[in-house]
């Protein structure tokens, strides 16, 4: 199937959220100023999407075809072990955001001005969740996203984009030299039907993250993971790359 874009995505900064995870008080001169560039935002933002709904030719020990390209990951392969389709994907918050937060002139906007792109990119993609769950009919999903653990190293990044097709003329997303993407608020991966949640999370030891969705097992990746393949060892597969939204 042809990639299909979304574009624009709905999004919805919700101020109370934000103040809590930041310790903002209302009434405050921060949450005044958050409130105003959290009404800019609202109004500026456009984020979008391009996925790809794919159907799984091949199942090796550490990798899948997905019409006809090679994605490899011992993990990925394990988590798709009863999966028949996937949904590739990158989701942004878009470079109307990312030029607005940049642009802040002060430390304290440039600050706030990021976490609200970061808000808007998180309620864009629960927005094209939803709108992929209800089109496919399609009821628990995990996902994965490269770079996120080394199993599945940032180099996949290139597969999937090459997968995906025309994502920096679709929506404005490209990989830099180290294959991060700008905008910066952006997110990859592989969206898949799971009767078990799974997040990387659960593979990553990293002590303190923000961004995390799932308490560490370290028992995980021995009992479920580590199958006959050699090539997915415990010390590849455990070391997470912090730097990237997963
Ligand atoms: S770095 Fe954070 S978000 Fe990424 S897998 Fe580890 S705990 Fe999860």
């Amino acid at each position: 199937m042809d990639a299909v874009v979304l574009n624009p995505l709905p999004f919805q900064i919700v101020l109370p959220q934000l103040f809590q995870t930041f310790r903002v008080r209302e009434g405050s001169a921060t949450a005044e100023e958050v409130g105003r560039l959290a009404a800019e935002a609202q109004a500026i933002g456009r984020p979008k999407a391009i996925y790809r709904l794919g159907f799984i030719d091949e199942k090796g020990a550490d990798y899948v075809v997905v019409d006809g390209v090679k994605f490899t990951s011992r993990i990925l392969r394990v988590n798709l072990d009863s999966a028949q389709r996937v949904f590739a994907y990158v989701v942004t918050s878009g470079w109307e955001l990312e030029t607005w937060a940049r642009s802040q002139e002060d430390l304290s906007a440039l600050f706030w001005a990021d976490r609200l792109n970061q808000a808007v990119l998180g309620s864009a993609y629960g927005a094209f969740q939803t709108q992929l769950k209800d089109f496919y009919q399609i009821g628990q999903t995990s996902r994965m996203n490269p770079g996120s653990l080394a199993d599945w190293p940032l180099e996949q990044q290139n597969v999937l984009f090459g997968y995906l097709g025309q994502v920096q003329a679709a929506i404005g997303v490209e990989l830099t030299e180290s294959l991060l993407m700008t905008p910066t608020k952006s997110v990859s991966g592989i969206l898949f039907p799971s009767e078990e949640t799974f997040a990387s999370c659960q593979l990553c030891p990293r002590p303190v993250c923000p961004n995390r969705r799932a308490p560490y097992d370290p028992v995980l990746l021995e009992t479920k993971y580590r199958g006959q393949d050699p090539g997915a060892s415990a010390t590849e597969t455990s070391a997470a790359r912090p730097e990237i939204a997963h």
